[in-house]
């Protein structure tokens, strides 16, 4: 299996990507018993860090600055499947990865200074070689409330606080899905939730560049 995952993200980058992102939604859900998924039981985060490890271990300091890791609590259709886990519980742990890079839920979290504290105190800056950024979610694509670029760069300055700059970026939580006949109950039709995606990606970059200037990056 990581043969086979070594080859995917080799691939990935032979195809022309200048990153690859691991999705590692199953990290929170790990720490919720959970009687739909009884593996979520049996306590296993620490095996799925080793393992994730020994493919991200297969590749270089240099090549592991473009592999990184997304983690959310879940998002089709509009819905999560493990946000009740405190995120403590994956925080504390997630940055073990060897990943050069994170893409991590925020937007949709109740108490977000929490999130950044707990990425500025785990996040290394030193991953066996790689600096470890924080892209951290200032959107929330489960919601049709299109985030103000103000608002973003607000809490790119609050993160800024807890997480060096070098090491801090800006993402969605999670990805859109609004192709085509995705089921998004609280966007409407597929159609609006494609209009919705693209305002609420542009207002991400403008609230980033205007967090860049305020911060003097
Ligand atoms: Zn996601």
């Amino acid at each position: 299996m990581v043969d086979e995952c070594e080859k995917d993200i080799r691939r990935c980058f032979d195809a022309g990507a200048e990153r690859v992102s691991i999705d590692f939604t199953e990290g929170r859900l790990a720490n919720k018993n959970d009687s739909r998924n009884p593996w979520t039981g049996r306590d296993m985060l620490q095996d799925f860090i080793d393992l994730n490890n020994r493919v991200l271990d297969r590749f270089s300091a240099d090549e592991r600055r473009n592999i990184g890791v997304h983690t959310c609590p879940g998002g089709d259709m509009d819905s999560v499947h493990s946000k009740e886990v405190p995120y403590e519980k994956l925080l504390n742990h997630m940055f073990k990865l060897n990943a050069g890079y994170f893409l991590i839920q925020c937007a949709s979290e109740d108490d977000r200074e929490k999130v950044y504290r707990l990425c500025g105190e785990n996040s290394r800056e030193d991953a066996n070689g790689v600096a470890q950024v924080c892209f951290l979610g200032v959107i929330n694509p489960l919601s049709p409330d299109v985030e103000t670029p103000e608002h973003i760069k607000n809490e790119l300055v609050t993160a800024a606080e807890y997480i060096p700059v070098e090491r801090l970026g800006a993402t969605d939580d999670c990805g859109f899905s609004p192709f085509s006949r995705d089921e998004k109950p609280r966007h409407g039709s597929p159609d609006f939730a494609r209009d919705v995606a693209m305002q609420k990606i542009s207002a991400r970059l403008e609230g980033a560049r205007m967090a860049s200037e305020e911060l003097g990056v």
